[in-house]
């Protein structure tokens, strides 16, 4: 089949995700790019950007996470504003628990990840100290730094759903949720008013120099379009774009699922935060069910000790019912060329896990209300669950991708970057750990490989 050329652009922008939106408008707006074709065959935001929690926080293991995700708050903060509340942020913090009373390690996680910020960290040893509950709206105004709960009585009066055995709190202020779609959207909007072209199509070959010639498949046949500089956005698919370009980008792809229904019950109060539980765990079983689950290969996991990670929250408006919970704790890579992993088994595992820390779930666990929403999406991530944002290996090719759990919070921080890196601008000094130059930084890459990953 002959191709014919269906234009040419400054800057080709491989998939509609989160990422590749965020770095085809941060072209239009900080580097007056104009000519930009965003290339994508499914709907925009409707792959991996569709499953996202919608959650963000500014809290990690490492300064440089830190200041990524800082950096992208801020954006989503101008951005919310800009747009009359679009983006419907709140910012009710995240709440880490653990039963631990003296969990110095986690403090000291405090202190290394918000080295040199402003960000103060408040240990809390009294009821009758200053600290302010949780309050998701407005999320201006709202403290900043974190808060550490070491006192019962006022985890018990601020968290009344939480267990009574919950010895610590650690209360991130700078975190909240907010619409990933409605953030998609906004940027859509601002690039398509601004002159740049979304072409629904599939790249399927790219030649290996620039000028890039990019071959497209869409139901209406073959086209080809042309472009100096072409930005890998392509999510699970990053690996495949990159192998285009005869690039092997050290990325994989891990499936994680999450649960939504209405909680009917009351279980989790509408202010409860953003809740982790970070202590791992065995679940409870009946002898029968323990044994049938050990003889069954695909559900042995099911009985040994579990990680911790296992997260809750209210979704929607104060006056809404729905909750969401979710428990990242597949660690296996697969193809996101197959079909979904998902496991008919997820609902009940993460029920009886929850339900560990808020013990009014238990209600749900073999009677889940009818509508409840089981669904999942890849972490397309590298070893050490940080991203890739910046130049390819190829001249003229950069990536904005591997953005695993964090891509909603982190979009415009990512698409900011990469539009910096593609109009050959400076970027902050973080940022240069971000792309694969890091791999050349030993020091660096050992100090990562025993570290914790961050991953929720
Ligand atoms: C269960 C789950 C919960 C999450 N929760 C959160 C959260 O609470 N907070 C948070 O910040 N993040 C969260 N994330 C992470 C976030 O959703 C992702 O990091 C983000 O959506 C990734 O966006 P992306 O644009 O890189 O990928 P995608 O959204 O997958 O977009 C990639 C696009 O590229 C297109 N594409 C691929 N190949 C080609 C090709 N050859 N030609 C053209 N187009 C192509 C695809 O069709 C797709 O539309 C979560 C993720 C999951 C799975």
């Amino acid at each position: 089949m002959s191709s014919k050329i269906s234009g040419t652009a400054d800057v080709a922008v491989i998939g509609a995700g989160c990422a590749g939106i965020a770095a085809a408008y941060y072209l239009v707006k900080d580097q007056q790019i104009r000519n930009v074709v965003l290339i994508d065959p499914r709907d925009p935001m409707s792959l991996t950007s569709a499953q996202s929690g919608e959650n963000y926080r500014n809290w990690w293991p490492h300064p440089i996470m830190t200041a990524f995700t800082e950096h992208g708050i801020s954006l989503l903060e101008q951005i919310d504003l800009e747009s009359g509340g679009r983006l419907n942020m709140t910012r009710g913090g995240y709440s880490l628990v653990t039963r631990r009373s003296t969990p110095e390690d986690l403090i000291h996680d405090l202190y290394r990840g918000y080295e040199g910020t402003a960000a103060a960290v408040r240990i809390r040893h009294s009821a009758s100290s200053d600290y302010r509950p949780p309050c998701r709206t407005p999320w201006s105004g709202a403290p900043d730094g974190v808060d550490v709960l070491l006192n019962q009585d006022l985890i018990r009066k601020t968290f009344p759903s939480y267990a009574n055995d919950v010895a610590t709190v650690i209360h991130i202020r700078r975190a909240g949720s907010i619409s990933a779609q409605q953030l998609g959207q906004f940027m859509l909007e601002e690039i398509l008013g601004n002159g740049a072209r979304l072409i629904r199509s599939e790249v399927v070959r790219i030649s290996a120099h620039s000028p890039f010639t990019l071959e497209l498949a869409s139901a209406n046949g073959a086209t080809e379009i042309r472009a100096d500089r072409v930005v890998n956005a392509a999510g699970p698919f990053v690996r495949d774009v990159g192998a285009m370009l005869g690039e092997d980008l050290p990325v994989k792809c891990v499936y994680q699922q999450k649960i939504a229904f209405q909680d009917r019950e009351g279980a989790i109060p509408r202010d409860m935060p953003f809740t982790i539980d970070l202590d791992g765990q065995t679940l409870a079983w009946s002898d029968e069910d323990r044994d049938l689950l050990a003889s069954d290969p695909s559900a042995r996991h099911l009985v040994k000790p579990m990680n911790g990670g296992i997260h809750c929250r209210p979704d929607g408006n104060a006056d809404g019912t729905w909750i969401k919970l979710g428990w990242a704790y597949n660690e296996t890579a697969t193809d996101p060329r197959q079909e979904d992993p998902l496991d008919p088994q997820f609902p009940d595992t993460v029920l009886r896990g929850a339900s560990r820390l808020n013990p009014a779930l238990a209600a749900y666990i073999g009677r889940l209300p009818r509508g409840a929403h089981h669904y999942g999406g890849y972490y397309t991530m590298t070893e050490e669950n940080w991203p890739l944002i910046g130049k390819m290996k190829t001249d003229g090719a950069f990536i904005a991708g591997a953005l695993s759990g964090f891509g909603s919070m982190a979009a415009c921080s990512t698409g900011a970057l990469c539009a910096a890196w593609v109009a050959g601008k400076s970027v902050p000094e973080y940022a240069r750990s971000l792309c694969s130059d890091r791999y050349a930084d030993q020091a660096l890459m050992t100090r990562l490989a025993v570290l914790s990953k961050g991953r929720l």
